[in-house]
């Protein structure tokens, strides 16, 4: 099959070009990657090169030894992802000690995958191995309202959960685990990277002040629906903290217990404190 036939690279460019449309990615703003399946790996088989340079990752993820990978293109648009499939993504393949990786499809124009690889690949490994292998897409993207709440919300998981989860009945269902924060760094690099894969250990999401927002889910719809619940919820905080700074009445720490009772979902007390 040629590659972008296949269903799951189709999935990949729609997911792209939502995140576009909702815009989330300015310039070449965000990045995302898919960990392919071995089945799918194999139906694309015929156009996969062998000849591609090892390259290192920046960092070691050797439960990730010989995995393939979609991946958006440093430098690259999300706005050209549909149009331009072959200059902007690429699928690579990791090394069987998973420090290299060669580029097995795309990126024909030159380029080389996103340049928050080891952020991608370290967070892939935490979640494979913390959701028994479901895991396989980690999505980053420039949400505005979630980035204009890390200038004026403390930089806690609680802060973050606990008004998130309030601004719309659904977020405690689609993130019960809550969200994580790290303070600003620099993107890119090993340290950034490392910081995220620890909150991942235990949230879908994490938000970097001043940035934006890592989320990771099984596939394309869950993990943009999250994507797009975190930043939509953000939205109302935004409009709410507008208009008044304060609320006339919101739900209630007990309402959340209730809520976790009938959705069987299971909710940190640490996110139910009294305010
Ligand atoms: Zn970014």
């Amino acid at each position: 099959m040629r590659v972008l036939e296949a269903k799951f690279v189709q999935g990949f460019m729609r997911m792209a070009d939502d995140g576009w449309n909702q815009g989330w990615h300015e310039r070449n703003g965000g990045n995302l990657t898919y960990r392919i399946k071995k089945e799918e790996a194999e139906s694309i088989r015929e156009e996969l090169s062998e000849d591609g340079e090892w390259k290192e990752i920046g960092t070691a993820v050797p439960a990730l030894a010989g995995e393939y990978f979609l991946v958006t293109g440093s430098g690259k648009y999300f706005r050209n992802v549909m149009s331009d499939p072959e200059d902007s993504i690429a699928v690579i393949e990791l090394d069987d000690k998973g420090e290299n990786y060669r580029i097995c499809w795309g990126l024909v124009n030159g380029g080389r995958p996103t340049s928050e690889l080891p952020s991608h690949l370290m967070n892939h490994e935490v979640k494979m191995q913390a959701t028994g292998g479901k895991h396989r897409v980690i999505y980053h993207a420039h949400t505005t309202n979630v980035i204009a709440l890390t200038f004026v919300l403390p930089l806690k998981d609680e802060v973050f959960t606990r008004e998130l989860w309030e601004m719309a009945t659904e977020c405690p269902v689609v993130f019960p685990d809550g969200i994580g924060v790290v303070g600003w760094m620099v993107p890119g690099g090993r340290e950034i990277a490392v910081a995220t894969s620890e909150l991942m250990k235990k949230y879908d999401v994490a938000v970097w002040a001043h940035h934006g927002m890592f989320c990771s889910g099984e596939d394309f719809d869950l993990t943009f629906g999250l994507m797009h619940t975190v930043e939509k919820s953000a939205e109302i905080l935004v409009k709410m903290l507008s208009m008044r700074p304060d609320k006339l009445q919101t739900i209630t720490a007990e309402n959340f217990r209730d809520l976790a009772v009938d959705f069987k979902v299971e909710l940190p007390e640490r996110f139910l404190f009294e305010k």
